[in-house]
């Protein structure tokens, strides 16, 4: 179900728990990759996830924190402070009509900590549970990259109308360490195609084992959030 589909008396009726946000951004995905690419991924999971689970998807913030990416024209970008004020005014206006917990549907490294702060302050101010779920940490994804091997397979298999044929590789890193401090702030100083990893190795069928590993742990979280004896909080499941 979406909010945004729904009348305020199908709302009303529908009883809904946990609420999904999903959040990306509209960046650069080199040459091959829609601008929408994370948001994309985000959104995938969240509906797929919200059907099975009965969660409702709630609207998504599909412009982040990516101003890393300022070079490569067509990057949009707003600051940590706006995303950080929008997710959390989204989540207590949410709250005030019943909703009790959230989870934050995640495609887009550079808003993680922003997402995380949020939830924190929400826990310690209001004790509203929202909680910060990005794709590739939850499988413990290797060699992320950035329209690398990853990414550019779950487009191939959830939209191949909007990726092209990746025609070569991008940097071998997210830039580079200077003493053990990473110092790069843009990726055009690190990459000129905009790719970081190799997506010419992406497969459609990659893209659907990923795509089914990530949603299923989405689902079992949601599932956790809806039993009623869950204690996540608690010393007891450290
Ligand atoms: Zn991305």
């Amino acid at each position: 179900m979406k909010l945004q589909e729904m009348t305020w008396e199908d709302f009303q009726s529908a009883e809904t728990l946990v609420g999904l946000i999903p959040t990306g951004s509209t960046e650069q995905h080199g040459p091959h990759g829609p601008f929408a690419t994370d948001l994309i991924i985000a959104e995938e999971m969240a509906a797929n996830a919200a059907e099975e689970t009965g969660a409702l998807v709630l609207p998504s913030i599909s412009v982040g924190i990516s101003r890393e990416h300022q070079d490569f024209e067509g990057s949009l970008y707003i600051s940590p402070d706006t995303f950080r004020q929008q997710l959390r005014e989204m989540i207590l206006s949410a709250s005030s009509s019943g909703i009790e917990r959230f989870v934050v549907v995640n495609g887009h490294g550079g808003n993680i900590s922003a997402i995380y702060e949020v939830c924190k302050s929400l826990y310690i101010e209001y004790t509203t549970i929202a909680l910060e779920w990005t794709w590739f940490n939850a499988i413990s994804a290797r060699n992320m990259g950035h329209a690398g091997e990853l990414e550019t397979s779950l487009l191939m298999f959830l939209r191949p109308d909007l990726v092209k044929e990746p025609r070569e590789p991008g940097a071998g890193t997210w830039g580079h360490k200077f003493h053990g401090t990473r110092v790069d702030y843009l990726t055009s100083s690190f990459t000129k195609n905009g790719i970081v990893g190799d997506p010419t190795k992406a497969t459609k069928e990659k893209g659907e084992e990923l795509f089914n590993r990530s949603t299923k742990k989405l689902k079992q979280l949601i599932r956790d959030l809806y039993s009623p004896d869950q204690d996540f909080l608690s010393e007891k499941t450290r």
